[in-house]
């Protein structure tokens, strides 16, 4: 089995805002596997705010690649077990390379990663679509260009003041159904007071308020909060998940936090044991990592499956999305493709 990284550009369509910053570009690390009859792909989409680049993760990857034995492939568990003891902190690295054997294993099989996972293809589930930070006439110009998806996330936090008025344009223009990100941007008090407003608005529910660790002020909000409270950057693997228990409402989970779909079922497991809702997310990242999600979205109580939508020159196919539904490939593996191909 060769096995090797490389690592792609992207552009975005438009510009994307959120609280802390504003890119038009991203680059992403794919992995692909070949046995000399089939490729078998994965994708690693890092996040600086998790301390994880490019190097890392194509570094990450170069000290477990001997551990990619062919043979071991159908006993993923254990080998992603024995690659998490290798590299524990690489959870971008890890759902990459664990993307691609489910890949391999899809289509040894013959069928949907779905399938294997004993799930139904999410197609009656629709995503979310988001809109970045931006000035309110953007904002405003993509609520309106983005008419076929039935759910905005918008994303605030970075002006307290900006999101309580772009939130009332925003509802006087449409009906939809609206939920809010603010990816830790606000202070408590502004919390509070952009919560009690986007309730009156009819917001169906806001993530991460406050930044990350502030654990204690977010259970104080939680009993304030009129909405539920999701948290995303505040949630990773199961070995922390004791912390967001009486803290929050809900989680978004991503492969790129969880290590991949493995550790992703048994956070699902948690959730419902304590009763939260859940919520499945992405990167900005192609075709590969969100038709990989997407293979799990039936698990899911929402969805926030765009990053790909996002992008202006995706080289991958895969699930697509119509009016907000999710169109599952019905190919084995990931079902993913290069365009054209
Ligand atoms: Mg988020």
């Amino acid at each position: 089995m060769k096995s090797k990284t490389h690592i792609i550009s992207l552009n975005l369509a438009d510009p994307f805002g959120v609280a802390p910053y504003t890119r038009s570009k991203k680059q992403v690390v794919i992995l692909t596997l070949d046995d000399g009859e089939e490729i078998y792909c994965g994708e690693g989409s890092p996040s600086k705010y998790y301390n994880e680049s490019l190097k890392s993760v194509r570094g990450a990857f170069a000290k477990v690649k001997k551990l990619l034995v062919e043979e071991e492939f159908f006993f993923i568990e254990a080998l992603m077990q024995k690659i998490f003891e290798k590299i524990p902190k690489d959870n971008t690295a890890r759902a990459m390379i664990e993307m691609a054997i489910f890949d391999y294993i899809g289509k040894k099989l013959n069928i949907p990663l779905y399938k294997y996972l004993g799930l139904k293809p999410a197609n009656d589930k629709q995503t979310s679509f988001t809109i970045g930070i931006d000035t309110m006439e953007i904002m405003l110009e993509k609520v309106e260009r983005f008419k076929q998806f039935p759910i905005l996330k918008i994303k605030l936090g970075r002006d307290a003041k900006h999101d309580i008025q772009v939130m009332k344009e925003i509802r006087k223009r449409t009906n939809r159904t609206l939920r809010v990100d603010a990816n830790g941007g606000w202070t408590p008090e502004e919390a509070i007071r952009c919560i009690k407003l986007l309730a009156d608005l009819g917001v169906e529910y806001v993530e991460q308020p406050l930044s990350r660790g502030c654990l204690k002020r977010l259970a104080e909000l939680k009993k304030k909060s009129p909405l539920p409270i999701f948290v995303d950057e505040d949630v990773h693997r199961c070995d922390s998940f004791h912390e967001l228990i009486g803290v929050c409402d809900g989680i978004n989970l991503k492969l790129i936090k969880t290590g991949g779909i493995l550790e992703m079922r048994r956070m699902l497991a948690n959730a419902r044991t304590f009763g939260l809702q859940t919520m499945l997310g992405c990167m900005i990242e192609t075709s590969i990592a969100v038709t990989a999600a997407a293979h799990i979205a039936s698990a899911f109580d929402h969805l926030d499956l765009d990053g790909n939508l996002l992008l202006a020159d995706d080289p991958y196919e895969g699930m697509k999305v119509e009016n907000g539904y999710l169109r599952m490939p019905e190919r084995p593996g990931l079902g993913v493709r290069l365009k054209g191909k």
